[in-house]
């Protein structure tokens, strides 16, 4: 059997120049049984150009497609594997329509349905990440091809269901959920189901958390504690960050038999249920529960707001939201001590993969990532750990003032639209003296670590303490000056702070 043929960046930069997406209307029919739902597509874009061009799906039986009012013959317009080809398009606006079967998934890809055991209630959810959007509806399915997403749902008796947008149930017994602002077809979520849902409101937008029926005590416990993380992180980044969040609600659906461990989806984050602790967790399972839903929100604004143009950058997009993450629970909740967690765990499977035959740089050269499928390889200790601890000595580098500066304009610049490792390090320089360019070239272009080593020496009245360096990189470092606390032998206070740079080594001549 051949695979399905995965997009090469070659193919999305050459339909991007192609094609302006602007809308998907999307009907969804969710009581067409166990195997399969109905799945009818228009979408409304334009050519640039005269020429061809392809839409992605993957259906159990393809009904009609209708190309700008005219039904195609669907045995001179077959099917390539998951590639409806569209030929000879003219220059303008057009209008597809594709009506479709879909089928259910079992492995968390595209449209998973899930029976409880329990209590034999089904719940069905999207997971669309990368190139699964095609099982759901068909697509122009690239992130940079951003659209409005207008989308009906016919769910059975009793269902409720979720959308990014604000979903309301109409006369009809259909769901219609309100159409969302220009997101990337990755990014568009449906989750439908008898969930237990506790409900909100916070500054004005509505906030709820889902899960099944059969989770509903469990969830009721940690309610006021999934809520308030949500909240204080929700206000801290609108401290941080000039640009509103970007969309009209905040869900957080827990989900069952997940891949991941939660995803991005604008206005709906899923979550692996899993996170809806059934017996006594540790504090440090709190933290990790709480260290997600504070990542999954960084998202929404770098990934959902501005999104990558290609998977190239997905490690930036990872470790900014890791970065923002450990650092907005340590502002805005009980969790203060994340960076110790993050200095044990997390940068040493970066120290410890960034040693082997087998590293790589942080930021990948485009080259590395031709298609969808190569994409996913690198995702790493150096991806997340590396790349999230770069990004922390980073913010150090800047200071966080103009980092903050930089991010902002990042968001101006970009929102709503797509943006590359360069053009957010084009951000950052316009925000500071400082050479970010060279900064990135030596942190994201290179392997292995730097070893920086102290040493004191103590002389009457005079202390001094020496950092060598081995390797070339510009650090930033703040060393603490420590008294032996005098009530208890175990415990240091810290007496002073110095700030001090380490500049980059300049290359051999
Ligand atoms: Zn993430």
């Amino acid at each position: 059997m051949a695979p399905m043929s995965v997009l090469t960046r070659d193919e999305a930069q050459t339909r991007a120049k192609l094609l302006d997406v602007h809308r998907y209307q999307i009907e969804l029919d969710l009581t067409r049984g166990d195997e399969i739902f109905d799945s009818r597509t228009v979408i409304r874009f334009s050519t640039r150009a005269d020429g061809d061009t392809f839409v992605e799906l993957k259906p159990a039986e393809l009904r009609s497609v209708t190309l700008d009012g005219t039904l195609l013959d669907l045995d001179a317009h077959s099917l390539d594997e998951n590639r409806l080809p569209l030929k000879d398009l003219t220059a303008g606006e057009h209008e597809l329509r594709i009506d479709t079967t879909m089928r259910y998934s079992r492995t968390g890809e595209g449209m998973h349905r899930f029976t409880d055991p329990t209590d034999g209630e089904t719940y069905v959810y999207t997971q669309l990440f990368m190139d699964d959007v095609q099982r759901v509806f068909a697509a122009f399915d690239q992130p940079d091809l951003k659209a409005v997403f207008e989308l009906t749902v016919t769910a059975p008796e009793g269902w409720t269901v979720l959308a990014n947008g604000i979903t309301e149930r109409q006369d009809d017994g259909s769901w219609r959920a309100a159409a969302t602002p220009l997101i990337s077809t990755y990014l568009v979520a449906v989750a439908a189901g008898p969930w237990h849902s506790v409900r909100t409101e916070h500054r004005g937008l509505p906030f709820g958390i889902h899960c099944r029926r059969s989770l509903a005590p469990h969830l009721d416990t940690d309610a006021d504690e999934i809520l308030d993380i949500t909240r204080a992180c929700f206000d801290r980044y609108h401290e941080k960050f000039e640009e509103p969040y970007p969309f009209d609600s905040y869900d957080q659906a827990f989900v069952p038999e997940f891949n991941a461990g939660a995803m991005e989806n604008p206005g709906l984050v899923t979550f692996r249920d899993e996170f809806v602790y059934r017996s006594a967790v540790t504090d440090t399972e709190r933290q990790t529960r709480a260290m997600v839903i504070a990542h999954e929100m960084a998202h929404m604004w770098f990934g959902d707001l501005v999104t990558l143009r290609w998977w190239d950058d997905i490690w930036l997009n990872e470790s900014f939201a890791e970065y923002m993450g450990y650092q907005t629970l340590t502002e805005a909740t009980r969790f203060t001590d994340t960076w110790t967690d993050f200095g044990i765990v997390r940068k040493a499977w970066g120290y410890d993969a960034d040693q082997r035959p087998s590293t790589h740089p942080v930021a990948p050269d485009p080259e590395a990532v031709p298609d969808t499928a190569s994409a996913m390889l690198n995702f790493d200790g150096i991806s997340y750990a590396k790349g999230a601890s770069a990004l922390r000595q980073l913010v150090a580098w800047l200071g966080e003032k103009d980092f903050l500066t930089g991010i902002n304009t990042h968001f101006a610049r970009h929102k709503f639209a797509n943006a590359t490792l360069a053009d957010f390090i084009e951000s950052l320089a316009a925000a500071t003296e400082r050479d970010v360019h060279a900064w990135a070239d030596s942190w994201l272009r290179t392997t292995g670590v730097d070893t920086l080593t102290a040493s004191v020496t103590a002389q009457p009245g005079e202390w001094t303490l020496t950092l060598d360096r081995a390797g070339s990189r510009p650090h930033r470092v703040t060393v603490g000056v420590y008294d032996r606390d005098l009530n208890d032998s175990r415990a240091l206070l810290l007496r002073e702070r110095y700030e001090t740079d380490i500049p980059q080594q300049p290359a051999p001549e």
